[in-house]
């Protein structure tokens, strides 16, 4: 952890000097050619691309609302256009202050609080100014549905059906909370395969296929870190586990590697001493490289709050750490059964995102983005259903037999409810879903609900997961 800790904060530093370097020397060679938007629940995300370094300032102006963008050294190369709708802001125009400046007005419809920094190119793109446009909390619940309005197109991803949710328990019976994450976002693509699949859309989709799937299980509800295309920072994610009570943590990422033959689907828990292998370490580093990608980097860290993480994580990780490596075995097997798994037990590694010292963490590699055949999988619903199936699976067998206290689950389990854990069956030849049900002791219904079937056709050789079964009737 300290390792890692330090890397980051060696290459924030080197980014800094980067920046340094560069502006030094710049002039007005440097073109404005495009602006891409994000809309997140409470900002909006502007970033522009540049053919070069800049510096820049921005400032807000009332009546009418106005946000300021002044670009040094650098002239329009193309029309700015961004479609703007769901965002508070109204119109974009811009003029030549001088031949080397340029400034960018944007109208808009009410105040925001701006927040600005400039990002050095990485593999995907060149030099960016990022500008973020915060709503104020006056106008909190402002606008809905944030949107996906990037220039390139998404691939296709699964339809999204409306999430099964069964009525509130009672009290003293809470579900059990699983905070679900899909990785980077937004500006922030992550990993890319060969026919431009882009890592944050295919976890989006399982992530939402996951959460659809737990809040099918009573006793149990999903939340989402994110819900559109849009960063959040990873520290920011685990603050949204920590404020929505979860008792885990997932996060939903597809790998990359520098050799296309690499494949198969792998869980991390979080390391005390360092990653445990070349891959992991790799793998760390990149996803840790994230934040830099998403801005948080360079903008201000809390050192404040790190400490006191530092302090918390020393005190509680030990036993997070056991129920992560415990969930995440249980999910790997289930995920062995779907697709072939790059390494057969949980990997430990200083992933951000697993850094909450009290909420059990893993992070699943859902398979390699970089590898041809695994991409086309990735990005397929049937695979990605699958896969949201066996996380979902072995998030609920290890909450069975480890229930949080004041939970339904663990009312099930002290009122000796579940006579039976749930169990996988490959299904035979001649066998009806009916058949089924008759000899496990479940509704058809319940089967259908548990599988996702859209239809009681089964294949032979076909895994269904059948549920725990209760002694007590229903409530
Ligand atoms: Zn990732």
């Amino acid at each position: 952890m300290m390792g890692s800790g330090m890397r980051f904060r060696a290459m924030v530093a080197a980014v800094g000097l980067l920046f340094l370097a560069v502006t030094v020397d710049a002039v007005a060679e440097t073109k404005v050619n495009s602006v891409r938007l994000w809309r997140a629940p409470d900002n909006t995300r502007l970033v522009f691309d540049l053919t070069g370094p800049v510096q820049h300032s921005v400032f807000t102006l009332t009546a009418p609302d106005r946000l300021v963008i002044d670009i040094n050294g650098a002239t329009l190369g193309a029309p700015l256009n961004v479609n703007s709708s769901n965002t508070p802001i109204t119109a974009m125009r811009s003029a030549q202050r001088t031949p080397t400046d340029l400034r960018v007005v944007i109208d808009l419809k009410k105040a925001v609080t701006p927040k600005s920094f400039t990002l050095a190119p990485n593999a995907q793109y060149g030099n960016r100014l990022v500008v973020d446009l915060f709503d104020n909390a006056a106008d909190a619940a402002p606008i809905p549905a944030p949107t996906n309005v990037a220039t390139v197109a998404p691939v296709p991803v699964t339809p999204v059906e409306p999430a099964v949710k069964l009525p509130p328990a009672p009290a003293g019976k809470r579900d059990i909370i699983v905070v679900v994450d899909a990785g980077h976002g937004g500006e922030d693509p992550g990993a890319s395969g060969s026919r431009g699949q882009r890592e944050k859309d295919v976890v989006l989709a399982i992530a939402r296929e996951l959460q659809r799937q737990v809040n099918g299980m009573k006793g149990f509800r999903a939340e989402l870190t994110r819900t559109g295309d849009y960063f959040i920072p990873l520290r920011g994610r685990t603050e949204i586990a920590r404020k929505k009570g979860a008792d885990l943590f997932v996060s939903i990422h597809a790998d990359a590697a520098p050799s296309a033959a690499a494949f198969g689907a792998s869980v991390f828990a979080l390391s005390d001493r360092g990653a445990t292998s070349e891959t992991a370490r790799w793998l760390a580093d990149s996803e840790n490289r994230s934040d830099l990608i998403g801005g948080a980097g360079n903008v201000s860290l809390d050192d404040k709050d790190r400490m006191l993480a530092g302090v918390l994580l020393d005190l509680s990780m030990t036993a997070s750490l056991t129920s992560s490596l415990n969930v995440g075995q249980k999910v790997l097997s289930n995920i062995g059964r779907v697709t072939p798994l790059h390494k057969q037990r949980v990997e430990q590694a200083g992933f951000m995102v697993l850094k909450s010292p009290d909420i059990p963490s893993i992070l699943v590699e859902t398979g390699f983005i970089s590898n041809a055949n695994e991409a086309s999988k990735l990005a397929a619903a049937n695979h990605q259903q699958a896969l949201a199936r066996s996380i979902s699976s072995g998030v609920r067998q290890f909450f069975q037999q480890n229930p949080p206290p004041g939970t339904y689950i663990a009312w099930l389990r002290d009122s000796g409810k579940i006579v039976q854990g749930p169990r996988d069956h490959r299904v035979n030849p001649g066998e009806t879903l009916a058949m089924v049900a008759v000899r496990y002791q479940v509704s058809p219904a319940t089967l259908r609900s548990a599988n996702n079937l859209k239809s009681d056709e089964l294949k032979i050789g076909q895994t269904l997961t059948i549920p725990g079964t209760e002694l007590a009737a229903k409530e």
